[in-house]
């Protein structure tokens, strides 16, 4: 047997017994008459000693030729640490070696296998298997491993039926840009990747599979933003016969489930929110609820006193930080720079310093007196020692530099605790959105989502105003995943795709199977999808994705492991029927 334990499991209780360990070097002390070497394995790590007295002559020479990230095995007998090392599980106990194996020599690797190592990002993924050795990196596959456990049994347990679904799919022109994947056998045709199972797992509602999960690679073509990664996994659902509320009571009680389980936190219930009142009293779709400043508007007080920024702009949005007061005229300063920043584009910051005796001091004191001031502390709930901020500007643009802002200030003054969940469901997003370039609607969500009901009359008058039966999971300002009650009615289906702009032909086209597949009886039903990388992040407590994908592409969307992408030779691109 090459072991009969590993390395993380040996206690007090094995005292006495003899037993096989295999795993890599971590660390070699020698001391001359005795040696100890750490060895590492998924596990743990297990301190082997080594003595004239004990070993024999062929195993002390091995053990004084090791190297770094050799592979051993080795016999021995545990027994009782003289000095204890409380920091690991098997800290009480060593293994006296009998005999000891090298299973495999390493060279030295490029950069050193500990939790803070010397190996820069660029290093450490193109030796990602080294990295993946290293702690840190290999709790968080496991703790990957664990939430996709957690979602696994509970949605089975809730009746879902995982189904897999193609990779080699049809290219589609709503939505990202698609991978594009030669056909040999069909020239000059072409698979896309898929950038989710949608009409899949809508067609397998059509199938009365009832309640679909699966836990998906999905790929999706765009320029690549920091922590955006070119295929990523989804936790892909879709559920007949239900409504709205049916959905988010499952998802809801997934969510609190995995926290629970893999966290041991209890999360509160989650908040909703409108779209609207999302966009109005935090400028963001995704807002994090962990702390408050949310949004007065002023427009109406501050208008109509000569400063001209403010009477010519469409909204004045105020932001009241408590016991803001204490910003130095240099941090103000530097808060005025990132409104400035390109990131977010504002013009200038205008403060309003609410001061200990009541009165205010303000950076437009020119054309605001005092009780000019005293109204906007009034609307924003401001007391003494707070600070007031004021950005304005054209309504939508103010309120997402406002939302920066705010952002910014709640990670400065540490708002953000990254051990506090806070959740909330963001309801009745806009059906369509215009896009000036193309000029045309286009879906928010995507073009099988159902408008609300009550909004259904408006369909043809004012599409602008129609607001979706879709929802996203936020959690602590990240957009954790989203869905919607979809169209089932094949007529309202060929609605949406006409006011989407497109012909009868085009739709027919590219949606023909569904539209088909809706004369077959499709049911009511409705769905969602989490990122799986993003809610492991969430959970792990760490805010990058690619911390918790095994083999992460790069901000290029390169894999600097295997090269990828690369050039193919030139028979193969013949065989493809690419010049
Ligand atoms: N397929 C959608 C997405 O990937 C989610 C859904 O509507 O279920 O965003």
């Amino acid at each position: 047997m090459l072991r009969t334990h590993h390395c993380g499991e040996l206690r007090a209780a094995h005292i006495g017994q003899k037993v096989n360990l295999c795993g890599w070097v971590s660390k070699v002390r020698d001391k001359g008459f005795v040696l100890w070497i750490d060895l590492r394995d998924r596990y743990g790590i297990t301190q082997l000693v080594l003595n004239e007295e004990i070993s024999n002559e062929a195993s002390l020479k091995i053990a004084r030729s090791l190297g770094r990230e050799f592979v051993l095995s080795v016999k021995g007998e545990v027994i009782e640490r003289e000095s204890k090392n409380d920091k690991i599980p098997s800290g009480a106990v060593e293994i006296r070696v009998e005999d000891i194996e090298i299973l495999n020599p390493s060279k030295l690797p490029p950069f050193t296998i500990e939790n803070d190592t010397d190996g820069g990002e660029d290093l450490r993924m193109q030796y990602r298997y080294l990295d993946i050795r290293r702690e840190p990196v290999k709790e968080k596959l496991i703790l990957r491993h664990k939430v996709a456990q957690l979602v696994r049994n509970y949605l089975s347990n809730e009746n879902f039926i995982e189904v897999e679904t193609p990779v080699l799919i049809k290219s589609t022109p709503e939505g990202a840009r698609d991978f594009i994947v030669p056909s040999r056998l069909n020239e000059n045709q072409w698979y896309a990747l898929p950038q989710s199972p949608q009409t899949f797992k809508q067609l397998l509602m059509v199938g009365g599979m009832d309640k679909y999960f699966q836990i998906v690679k999905c790929f999706r073509d765009e320029d690549l933003r920091a922590d955006r990664q070119p295929e990523f996994t989804q936790i892909d659902c879709e559920m007949s016969f239900v409504e709205r509320e049916d959905i988010l009571t499952i998802f809801e009680g997934m969510t609190k489930h995995i926290l629970k389980e893999a966290r041991g936190l209890d999360m509160p219930k989650f908040d909703r929110m409108t779209y609207a009142d999302a966009m109005n009293l935090y400028g963001s779709d995704k807002p994090d609820t962990r702390f408050g400043m949310s949004f007065n508007y002023i427009t109406e007080v501050a208008q109509g006193k000569g400063f001209g920024i403010f009477d010519s702009a469409e909204s004045v949005i105020a932001i009241n930080v408590k016991d803001g007061n204490s910003y130095t005229r240099k941090e103000i300063d530097k808060l005025t720079d990132f409104v400035k920043s390109q990131q977010v584009g504002a013009k200038g910051l205008i403060y309003c310093r609410c001061n200990e005796d009541g009165s205010f001091k303000s950076s437009v004191d020119k054309f605001y007196d005092q009780d000019a001031l005293d109204q906007w502390a009034s609307i924003c709930g401001a007391e003494a020692n707070d600070i007031i901020f004021v950005l304005s500007g054209d309504k939508a643009t103010t309120q997402s530099q406002m939302s920066e802002l705010r952002l910014h200030i709640g990670e400065q003054r540490g708002l953000r605790n990254p051990d506090e969940y806070k959740a909330l469901w963001v309801l009745d997003f806009p059906l369509l959105e215009y896009d000036e370039d193309s000029q045309r609607y286009h879906a928010m969500h995507h073009p099988f989502t159902a408008p609300l009901e009550q909004d259904l009359d408006k369909m043809e008058s004012s599409p602008g105003e129609v607001r979706a039966n879709a929802y996203d999971m936020v959690i602590n300002g990240v957009e954790v995943g989203g869905g919607s009650i979809r169209i089932f009615d094949k007529d309202l289906q060929s609605k949406m795709f006409s006011l989407l702009g497109f012909s009868k032909e085009d739709a027919q086209a590219q949606f023909g199977f569904l539209m088909q597949a809706f004369e077959y009886g499709a049911p009511p039903h409705g769905g969602i999808a989490l990122g799986f990388d993003r809610l492991c992040s969430l959970i792990g407590g760490t805010s990058s994705i690619r911390d918790y994908i095994a083999f992460p592409k790069n901000n290029s969307g390169r894999d600097v492991m295997i090269d990828a992408p690369s050039p193919l030779n030139a028979e193969q691109l013949k065989d493809l029927n690419i010049k």
